[in-house]
């Protein structure tokens, strides 16, 4: 496309932004876009923001960026098991740098060209640093997964392993030394998490309760017990961590990181134990570790039980950005 003339703003659309939207009616250009809702499909939406500072380092690799900011969305859309999704990126930039755009937008759009996911719109505006993208996603009518359907008795999941992400972030502020090899890898895990999408699919009709981990496994794992009315205990000997979380599981500040510190973009959901075949078979089917660490009970809250089946503390509990000092 010949952008010659255009305002600066359009320009910078046109350049970086402006793709086939393969399941829309109408994509980025026009007021709005538009899109039609498959029939007996259930449209799940949801928004993620992103500010320098607070979610990111103001240096990072703006390609990593770029595939972060969709796939802490895509997460969401896993973690209701949603399918077939439309994004709307907004922008806000504090000046016009063509080759951090033209980077931000290939981590961008090579994830969304995993996922089939179409850009479709947006809004781009001048500022501080900032990112937000609102997802769209088509899951079967009534089946989406939701936090609130855990019951007494049920096991706890997550996939992957928790950890190495917030790992990164307590090196980076200094609450921890990792090896450089680790802080290397660690990184990797916190600017390109792999959203769990089709593990997100396969739950629905299996998982009671899903959610993605993004402010940290107890704290998120506390969102499904509120909505759902119960309480959990998770095992801290199963909860699956990397050969760098194991490094660092034994010390309170490593602890805390794994447990509360987030950022991971696993899921966790619950399911009624007569499912734990069709669930360890997920895991051979994906090549996505899965592990069983704990129960729902009755009661309030998560307690995390240690070694002797004595309750452990943990000192943070999960990111909160309006938590006072
Ligand atoms: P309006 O003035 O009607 O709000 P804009 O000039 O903001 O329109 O946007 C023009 C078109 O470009 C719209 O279709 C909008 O959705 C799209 N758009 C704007 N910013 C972005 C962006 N960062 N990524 C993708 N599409 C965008
Ligand atoms: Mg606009």
């Amino acid at each position: 496309m010949t952008t010659q003339g255009f305002s600066p703003e359009f320009e910078l659309i046109a350049r970086h932004f402006t793709r086939p939207a393969a399941n829309a009616v109408l994509g980025v250009g026009d007021d709005a876009a538009l899109l039609t809702v498959t029939n007996g499909m259930d449209l799940a939406v949801s928004m993620d923001t992103m500010v320098s500072g607070t979610h990111f380092f103001p240096d990072v690799n703006p390609e990593a960026l770029g595939h972060k900011a969709l796939a802490v969305n895509l997460s969401d859309m896993a973690a209701m098991g949603a399918l077939r999704y439309w994004a709307m990126l907004a922008l806000t930039l504090p000046k016009v740098d063509h080759d951090w755009l033209a980077a931000f937008a290939k981590g961008f759009f090579d994830l969304a060209e995993e996922f089939n996911v179409s850009l479709i719109g947006g809004d781009t505006t001048r500022g501080p640093l900032t990112l937000t993208v609102t997802i769209m996603g088509e899951v079967p009518a009534g089946a989406a997964l939701r936090r609130g359907g855990a019951k007494v008795g049920n096991d706890i999941w997550v996939s992957g392993y928790i950890g190495d992400a917030a790992l990164a972030v307590a090196h980076r502020h200094g609450k921890l030394v990792l090896a450089e090899d680790d802080y290397h890898e660690a990184v990797m895990r916190l600017y390109e998490p792999t959203p769990r999408v089709a593990l997100g699919q396969a739950l629905r009709g299996l998982a009671t309760a899903a959610i993605d981990i993004s402010d940290g496994l107890l704290a998120d794992l506390t969102h499904i017990c509120r909505l759902s009315g119960v309480g959990a205990t998770v095992d801290l000997n199963s909860v699956p961590v990397s050969s760098i979380g194991a490094k660092h599981i034994n010390s309170d500040e490593g602890r805390n990181a794994i447990l509360a510190g987030g950022d991971d973009y696993e899921l966790c959901f619950t399911a009624n134990p007569n499912s734990r075949e069709s669930i360890q078979d997920l895991e051979n089917v994906l090549g996505v570790p899965i592990t069983r660490i704990g129960q729902i009970k009755r009661g309030k809250g998560v307690s995390l039980l240690g070694d002797d089946g004595k309750p452990v503390k943990i000192d943070g509990r999960g990111y909160d950005h309006f938590k006072g000092p």
